[in-house]
């Protein structure tokens, strides 16, 4: 498949932090011309086998995907995993053992929240959660949106839910080399998602890239809903300078929250590699 692709390969669904199930996601991918699709719910599989069957029902091609939570000097990076066998009993296991710590860091998330006024917020956000073993920080910021203690879901982050803010509990997510190996162990090919949202020094982010790639990484997002054209410029310099395939995906969540919708986003840049051409035996 070409370079000049209207693939869209990072989104969520209930079965994470996203609002749509897998077969309006296809729906909504398909409506928006989306040619290559996969769901990539966090450190989550259950929806693979709906969301490749919404996709065949709508004549979409489609990849297997998730996105895992890593934890790398200090910072959490998630990780793209494409093409994948669905099946595998490493990647269950792997990701079993990711979504593990989740329930009770919400749970000190709420307390931390109550010691500033917001009551009862493990149990509001619990209302949002499609799926028990994934409740996230998303969660969480509905229900501050809901309850008027802030406008959008970007200020509940600003304010509450990101480091040094009150509701915001560090965790150890899985390591790098062990979502690397997952991914590609079980037949995909492993992606750093959104690098620019990291706060990485030049050192630490040469690090990421370089023991990423040592560990069997080959992909990394270029054009997403996560990156200015500049940063998409930057990255795609990056890619090549390591010799990295490029993904493209919207990262969209829900319909009122995202500011990029499935598939509405610049192409890669001709001149890259483009991610699912390491993956043409796997698209479905
Ligand atoms: P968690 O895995 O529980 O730490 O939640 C991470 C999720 O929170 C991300 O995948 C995004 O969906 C969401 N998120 C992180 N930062 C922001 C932000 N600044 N604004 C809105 N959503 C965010
Ligand atoms: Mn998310
Ligand atoms: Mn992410
Ligand atoms: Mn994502």
């Amino acid at each position: 498949m070409p370079a000049i692709l209207n693939a869209d390969l990072h989104c969520h669904s209930v079965v994470s932090d996203g609002t749509l199930t897998p077969e309006e996601l296809a729906a909504r991918a398909k409506a928006n011309g989306v040619e290559l699709w996969a769901l990539t719910d966090h450190d989550e599989i259950g929806g693979q086998r709906r969301a490749a069957a919404a996709a065949r029902a709508q004549g979409l091609k489609y990849l297997t995907g998730t996105e895992i939570s890593v934890t790398f000097a200090d910072e959490t990076v998630h990780i793209v995993g494409l093409g994948f066998d669905a099946d595998d009993p490493r990647m269950a296991e792997g990701l079993s053992a990711t979504r593990g710590g989740r329930e009770a860091r919400a749970r000190e998330m709420s307390d931390q929240l109550a010691q500033v006024g917001i009551k009862g917020a493990y149990e509001g956000a619990l209302k949002y959660v499609g799926n028990p073993e994934l409740i996230s920080r998303t969660h969480f910021a509905r229900f501050l949106v809901e309850t008027g203690v802030c406008k959008d879901t970007g200020e509940v982050f600003r304010r509450y839910l990101t480091d040094g803010k009150p509701g915001y509990v560090p965790h150890r997510w899985a390591s790098l080399r062990d979502a690397v190996h997952w991914i590609t162990r079980s037949g995909g090919v492993a992606v750093i998602a959104h690098p620019a949202r990291y706060r990485f020094t030049p050192n630490e982010e040469y690090a990421l890239f370089t023991e990423f790639k040592a560990h069997g990484g080959r992909g990394v997002e270029v054009v997403t809903g996560s990156h200015t054209s500049a940063e998409a410029v930057r990255y795609a310099e990056t890619a090549r300078e390591f010799g990295l395939a490029a993904s493209r995906g919207s990262d969209f969540h829900c319909p009122d929250e995202s500011h990029t919708d499935l598939g509405q986003l610049p192409y890669l840049p001709g001149e890259l590699t483009p991610v699912w051409e390491l993956l043409a035996d796997r698209i479905q």
